[in-house]
């Protein structure tokens, strides 16, 4: 029998017509023929409830018991999936991780798949069921402990099964009908997008395009999985919503396929740092022992490099980070002098940044990318602040307040409306 994932999100569970809703396209599929894994996650709004009761209970929670409250949302769904199938005559059954197995390792609410075994979901397909629904974000330790994979892990696990399964495909039903150019909300001009590279999509995703669990990009780009991203508040076929898959899918693509953002950045000069080897590594060091996601780094030119008579050279260093680390990277950096580590004359920090990339595979074979888009940026007077590229994108922070526009007229400037 070929083998279908479909995986439903919090909203498209939200309640128990939402739910049958779901059913319904299940059903759908078990009369194409298709055997059915049908990947759950909480009714929506469940999740963040269970940790809220879990942070009032135990502000220093036990980790595995937060693992164990915080699981139970998906079972409840997976329960009410298998019995709304039931009572459409779709024979199905509910599994839970640990019923499965979904072992994991033991690194509690941000858990890795070791192997998902096949032997115990094929039997009972073997039975004569056709669906088995499956608990999303949730897994089993060596120790037999519940674990989960972190937020939005469902995503990951429908993707897990995917490739253990040897699915055809896997499908990720949301309240989005796709990936788009970039957030409607932000361009009206945006457009829906047909298929899109694993690349891109992980670029895009961990820019800030929330529909896709960066992890579940990167499972399904190493095993190869067609992962479709499409709605379920809609009436759907093959066709519909955006395909993720592999490059060589893709026949005829963009220079640029897309423009990301994200609007909470923050960027933090060391203003005057000594130009010796070492002087990176004690600045990098304690940021990354303090938990802080570096993003952009930029080094200035050496004096060195221009004024060979100068005595003690000196640089600055920027970078940029989440605003909401900012704090921390503070206190970091404030020790790290203390220590000796490193010695900066002042810290500058700006808290009115945003990053705008625009990504694309196609910019691995084509010039042009950058000046087009600092052109584009120019045209609307908006100053860039900081540039970092890779092989398939290229990033700006800019003011805050004008992150809109620069998205507004990069989506313009590469013609991302058209097909
Ligand atoms: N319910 C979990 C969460 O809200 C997992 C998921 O839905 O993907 O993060
Ligand atoms: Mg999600």
């Amino acid at each position: 029998m070929p083998l279908l994932v479909m995986k439903f999100g919090g909203t498209s569970v939200a309640d128990l017509a939402r739910i049958k809703n779901a059913a319904e396209k299940v059903k759908k599929e078990v009369e194409r023929g298709y055997d059915v894994i049908v990947i759950v996650s909480a009714m929506s709004g469940k999740t963040n409830e269970l940790v809220g009761w879990v942070e009032q209970t135990s502000p220093l929670f036990d980790a595995r018991e937060y693992d164990a409250v915080v699981a139970s949302g998906e079972n409840v769904t997976a329960g009410l999936m298998a019995l709304t199938l039931q009572e459409m005559d779709v024979p199905a059954r509910s599994w839970q991780g640990w019923q499965v197995p979904i072992n994991t390792t033991s690194a509690h609410s941000s858990a890795r798949f070791m192997d998902i075994p096949r032997a115990n979901i094929d039997a009972k397909f073997a039975e004569g069921f056709k669906v088995a629904v499956v608990a999303g974000f949730q897994g089993v330790s060596a120790e037999g402990r519940v674990t989960t994979l972190g937020r939005g892990g469902s995503d990951t696990t429908a993707v897990a099964f995917a490739a253990a399964f040897d699915a055809e495909r896997c499908d990720i039903y949301t309240d989005v009908d796709g990936i788009y150019t970039t957030d409607p909300r932000i361009s009206s001009k945006a457009r829906k997008l047909e298929k899109i590279a694993f690349e891109e999509m992980l670029e895009l995703a961990s820019l800030g395009a929330k529909v896709l669990q960066t992890r579940s990009v990167e499972l399904a780009m190493r095993y190869n999985v067609r992962l479709r991203v499409l709605s379920s508040f809609e009436d759907t076929d093959e066709n519909s919503g955006t395909l993720v898959c592999a490059e060589d899918d893709i026949m005829e693509s963009k220079v640029v396929s897309g423009v990301a953002f994200s609007r909470d950045e923050a960027k933090i000069t060391l203003f005057t740092i000594e130009d010796r080897p070492g002087v990176a590594s004690g600045i990098f060091g304690p940021l990354a022992d303090a938990g802080i996601n570096v993003d952009m780094i930029v080094q200035n030119i050496s004096e060195k490099d221009y004024d060979e008579a100068h005595p003690g050279a000196v640089t600055d260093m920027t970078f940029s980070c989440p605003i909401n680390q900012v704090p921390r990277a503070k206190k970091a950096l404030e020790e790290a002098q203390a220590a000796g580590l490193v010695k900066y004359d002042e810290l500058i920090i700006d808290e009115d940044v945003a990053k705008v990339s625009v990504v694309g595979i196609g910019m691995r074979s084509h010039a042009g990318v950058a000046a087009k888009m600092f052109k584009a940026l120019s045209v609307d007077g908006i100053n860039i602040k900081v540039i970092a590229t890779s092989e398939i994108k290229i990033s700006v922070l800019i003011d805050r307040r004008y992150m809109e526009l620069a998205v507004q007229a990069l989506h313009d400037a590469f013609e991302l409306e058209k097909a």
